[in-house]
């Protein structure tokens, strides 16, 4: 997975509410032009990110403790050191295709969405 950021035009202020864009159509142009069709054409997703307040911010949640967040992570690892007690193998990481073939069952739902991904 590839996650990057770039600014829409070369000063940084296109579309900002508070601060006019001062880009020329050329400076624009020779920006957009930074970064290869290829490579963009490998880009799935965009989203613009606008300016943030630091006033309006989102306050702190108060989400999962990183004690919780380990449990979960040990408990992952015990049911993988179950799946695969007959392997040499400790993690899904580790896994070939065809341990993935054997251990992994594909429910008929998720087959339908990897063919209508695919
Ligand atoms: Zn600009």
């Amino acid at each position: 997975m590839l996650v990057g950021a770039l600014n829409p035009y070369p000063c940084g202020y296109f579309g900002d509410p508070l601060k006019e864009c001062s880009c020329s159509p050329t400076q624009v142009s020779r920006y957009s032009k930074r970064i290869s069709g290829p490579m963009m054409d490998r880009i799935d997703i965009f989203v613009e990110v606008p300016r943030v307040d630091y006033e309006k911010r989102p306050a702190p949640s108060n989400g999962e403790s990183s004690a919780d967040v380990w449990r979960r992570v040990q408990a992952a690892r015990d049911i993988q050191q179950h799946s695969f007690s007959d392997t040499a193998i400790l993690n899904n990481a580790e896994m070939e295709p065809n341990e993935v073939d054997q251990l992994c069952e594909v429910e008929d739902s998720v087959q339908s969405l990897i063919q209508a991904a695919v």
